[in-house]
């Protein structure tokens, strides 16, 4: 039997998540292993950029290697994030001790400069129901609507690279998320297209157990059928494995896990890892394994990000290590083009050639990954190869997803760049235009995107 006293010593023995960020970097451990000319660069980029990072993803940076260390990079801004005039800038107002509000001021104006909205998220993907536009949801692909509940919007520790970042620095919550998870099933019930409702934040794991309780127990409704995949965006379980472990509701938690993957629809945790080491430690390996027990699949996705995992050796050791623990390799993202992307990006010939270096050294269970993947306006565009075309060297695009469901599955392409980081960056091989390739196929009775490219009638005859 447990006396009272060794049960309160568990219990404090238990970790309880501690947040440090630009308000409490001087109480923050290890702070000690930083020189003072990075501590300054710290409080400088984190006027501008994200920044909150816990004990538990202190305990995995290697202190040696630091600024190398890829998770430090990963949680800790950096001097470089920011251009040359930007840092100054900000570091001039810290220095002259200027009020709160007005290096507020001046972070939002730098902020603007870094395109916080890429890909027209927030213009083109909002959906109406009744003509009332529904914000906290989007609907860009036929089957797969993405949800974006209010209390999720923040995270266990933020990503220096993330894509999302305006929304962690407070300037887009109010129109990015929902409370009403009654309109989300509303606007369901009317879209009998869609099989997919993707979670995602922020993280959608920050939320109590009893909050995310009310939104997934919604999507199990009679009526909503036709729903068969629910799906969780989240980096908890990289970044707070005890979410499952020991959290105070974490047993409920799995408990709920369970109903739904139990319901008849799959339940898809999307777990975002950027880096084999996120994956390496004890308690990252039970919290996958409970979510498996709780009849969870994991699928892993991330971005390909300069300093941090922009080579083969870590692709190919986190694919292994990920098949291994039972987890589904799913996409590689190329580096979206927004906030410090000057740091972060990535050339599409160098992220192919990653991409390709790696998938060819791992088994076949592990290559259900696919990437390098843009995710653009018009829709997921994956570069599928370099090659020769009349002549000419071209990358060999494909559409993954896209906003035009005709577009998927054919392959295109564009002028081969070296320096191209994006796909506003691409000039089509002809001037008519990147995607005339579908009408052309179509006349020639060739509906089957796939024989385009396996058969490859277009590709090999322009190649002679
Ligand atoms: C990636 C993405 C999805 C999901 O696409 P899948 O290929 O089905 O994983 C849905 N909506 C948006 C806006 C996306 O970017
Ligand atoms: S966990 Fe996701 S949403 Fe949160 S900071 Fe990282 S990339 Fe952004």
């Amino acid at each position: 039997m447990t006396s009272p006293v060794s049960a309160l010593k568990t219990k404090e023995s238990l970790p309880r998540i501690h947040y440090y960020s630009r308000a409490n970097l001087e109480k923050m451990p290890c702070l000690d292993r930083l020189s003072a000319e990075q501590v300054h660069a710290i409080r400088v980029v984190s006027t501008v950029l994200p920044f909150k990072v816990n004990q538990y993803m202190l305990s995995l940076i290697d202190w040696n290697q630091v600024p190398r260390d890829p998770i430090f990079q990963l949680t800790f801004p950096q001097r470089a994030m920011l251009s040359p005039e930007h840092f100054d800038r900000m570091a001039n107002l810290l220095r002259s001790q200027a009020s709160p509000g007005e290096v507020q001021m001046a972070a939002r104006k730098i902020q603007k400069e870094l395109n916080p909205h890429p890909s027209g998220q927030m213009e083109h993907n909002v959906p109406t129901l009744d003509g009332q536009r529904l914000p906290g949801m989007q609907h860009k692909y036929q089957q797969t609507v993405l949800f974006f509940p209010a209390q999720g919007q923040t995270c266990h520790s933020y990503c220096t690279f993330c894509f999302r970042w305006a929304q962690l620095v407070g300037q887009e919550e109010v129109r990015f998320a929902s409370r009403q998870v009654e309109t989300l099933v509303e606007y369901l019930k009317r879209h009998r297209e869609v099989t997919d409702v993707l979670i995602t934040g922020g993280d959608p794991m920050i939320m109590p157990t009893r909050i995310l309780q009310g939104y997934l127990e919604a999507l199990l409704q009679p009526g909503l059928e036709h729903i068969q995949n629910i799906r969780i965006g989240t980096k908890s379980v990289s970044y707070w494995p005890y979410r499952y472990l020991t959290d105070p509701d974490a047993d409920e938690l799995l408990l709920l896990l369970d109903k739904v993957a139990s319901s008849g629809k799959q339940l898809a945790i999307m777990a975002h890892y950027n880096h084999y080491r996120e994956l390496e430690s004890e308690p990252a390996q039970r919290a996958v394994a409970r979510l498996r027990s709780a009849g969870c699949q994991i699928r892993c996705q991330s971005p390909l990000v300069r300093h941090i995992n922009d080579s083969p050796e870590v692709w190919e050791r986190m694919w292994k290590l990920q098949t291994r623990l039972g987890l589904v390799p799913y996409y590689m993202f190329v580096e979206r083009d927004t906030g410090p992307r000057n740091y972060f990006e990535v050339p599409l010939a160098r992220a192919h050639e990653i991409f390709r270096q790696a998938y060819r050294r791992v088994s076949g269970l592990a290559r259900t990954v696919r990437g390098p993947s843009m995710s653009a306006t018009p829709g997921k565009i994956l570069v599928e190869g370099v090659a020769e075309l009349g002549g000419q060297k071209v990358f060999v695009l494909k559409f993954l997803q896209a906003r035009d469901p005709n577009l998927v599955g054919q392959p295109f392409f564009a002028r081969f760049d070296p320096e191209a980081t994006w796909f506003d960056q691409l000039k089509p091989v002809s001037g008519e235009g990147f995607f005339n390739l579908a009408p052309a196929l179509a006349a020639a009775g060739q509906n089957a995107p796939y024989q385009a490219c396996e058969g490859q009638p277009l590709f090999a005859a322009a190649s002679r």
